[in-house]
């Protein structure tokens, strides 16, 4: 079977074929630098690494770009807030998703373009665009003419019977009943001057929207036409119908093949919503305890185009399935390897588990099919080493298998690198914890409360009880995200 993915645009499953034969273009939205980015954002971010990596293991060649939206409506509002430019108020942001890609075993991008290093690209974009006549201006500010596009509408299948022609809307986010001409370019106010967003033009000083910059970046490093582009199911309007309009508007060619987008995520049934308080950063789940290799893997569980409830149970039951890998990943280091020339199943279990891995993951990235190959060749290989040794060779095939399948899943040496961190934290707790315990004994308690401060900066909770202290780690703080 070939490799076929689910296009937004046509509605429909399609066989993929890159432009260029063996080189694949992706180009993924990313993260908005004014806050840290929540766990559904990551479920995004791991359907773009499952992508990205399988593609590479199919042998394409790929260049994947995810951008940094770091100048938009609400970093410089945030940064006005705190009195800062908008530069130094993403900063942390920016380096906080670096940290948490690398926490989850991401596959970095080849480029990160920052909208505020790409502008004069998007101040060509929308010359072009007034060139063509798909622009117009007003008092300094640019607006996209979506009366003069025809196919506008075509990727959200918009009612365009509210289009209301003429009319502006100015915001970067508005809803499907706004349909209206969007800005591409909005004219210089105080504020922007004073967070130091505002670039000069020929038609004056201003900022680029927000729909803007991904039509400019992703076609400065990708070409006007490309493969694929992703995003979560909210972005498709306005956000993607806006940047087809503007790409489209500006080359008159198809701009991107294959749309792929991700269904958000639930959190213990519900949405994620800053009112509930469920919009965990990774760093709240891992300062609560939670592993990020359950959270990979649970976040990689589900068909991306399938609803996902995140639970806690559910990390649980990730880690019992990363526990099973492990065991298993194990035992094949330690089996002793049988007669040089006798028989075993392993060799056809390894070739139908990679073979059932790979159909479905053509089948538009199907992974809980490929889990379940992956779970049945451990099962049937266990079963298999079961009733008897298997020679050298043979073990090395299926162990082969595993870490074709571990190249995709990425969890096997996560899983092991964390054990070691978090058996070295527990070692250097409970270190601790003995020496504040002899402090007390020689009733040197200034020594005994320094060493709990101590511990209760690195997010550890000391509880004294009638058997001795016990600690855990300390609840999760809310990061510097949160308003
Ligand atoms: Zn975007």
């Amino acid at each position: 079977m070939a490799l076929r993915f689910y296009n937004t645009l046509t509605r429909s499953l399609q066989e993929f074929h890159p432009v260029e034969p063996g080189i694949v273009g992706i180009y993924a939205c990313g993260p908005t630098v004014y806050q840290l980015p929540h766990i559904g954002n990551y479920r995004t971010f791991l359907l773009n690494d499952l992508l990205h990596r399988y593609l590479q293991w199919k042998g394409y060649r790929v260049k994947f770009v995810m951008n940094l939206t770091d100048v938009d409506d609400r970093i410089i509002e945030q940064a006005l807030a705190r009195g800062v430019a908008i530069d130094e108020f993403t900063e942390p942001f920016i380096r906080g998703f670096f940290d948490d890609q690398q926490a989850l075993n991401i596959r970095p991008a080849d480029v990160y373009p920052r909208a505020t290093r790409h502008v004069s690209e998007m101040v060509t974009l929308v010359e072009r665009l007034l060139e063509r006549g798909h622009a117009y201006l007003v008092d300094g500010s640019v607006y996209f003419a979506i009366s003069s596009l025809p196919q506008y509408g075509r990727l959200s299948r918009i009612d365009l019977s509210h289009m209301r022609a003429g009319e502006r809307v100015a915001s970067d986010r508005y809803e499907k009943e706004d349909v209206r001409d969007f800005a591409l370019w909005k004219a210089a106010r105080d504020e922007d001057r004073r967070v130091g967003a505002v670039w000069p033009t020929a038609w004056g000083d201003g900022r680029p929207g927000w729909h803007l910059e991904c039509s400019a970046m992703s076609m400065a490093e990708l070409g006007e036409s490309f493969d694929i582009h992703t995003g979560g199911e909210d972005l498709i309007f306005p956000h993607h119908e806006d940047e087809i309009a503007q790409s489209e508007g500006a080359t008159g060619r198809p701009f991107v093949r294959f749309w792929l987008h991700v269904k958000h995520l639930l959190i213990n049934g519900e949405k994620m919503s800053k009112s509930l308080g469920n919009d965990y950063t990774l760093r709240d789940l891992l300062q609560q305890g939670h592993s990020a290799t359950a959270i990979r893997y649970l976040l990689l569980s589900a068909h991306y185009r399938k609803e996902l409830n995140f639970t806690f149970d559910g990390l649980e039951d990730a880690r019992a399935a990363l526990r099973r890998l492990l065991d298993f990943q194990d035992r094949l280091e330690r089996s002793p390897p049988g007669d040089e020339g006798g028989d075993s199943a392993l060799p056809d279990l390894a070739r139908t588990g990679l073979a059932d891995f790979e159909a479905a993951l053509d089948d538009d990235l199907n992974a809980p099919a490929a889990l379940a190959a992956l779970f049945t060749f451990v099962r049937e290989t266990n079963a298999a080493l079961d009733r008897g040794t298997a020679p050298a060779a043979h073990l090395e095939q299926v162990r082969h298998a595993l870490r074709r399948m571990d190249e995709i899943f990425a969890v096997l040496d996560l899983a092991r690198a964390e054990g070691q961190v978090d058996a070295r934290f527990a070692a250097w707790v409970e270190e601790r914890l003995a020496q504040r315990q002899a402090a007390r004994a020689r009733r040197d308690f200034a020594r005994a409360d320094a060493i709990r401060a101590e511990l209760s900066a690195a997010g550890v909770l000391v509880e004294d009880t009638p058997q001795g202290p016990r600690w855990r780690r300390e609840a999760p703080r809310t990061g510097p995200a949160s308003a």
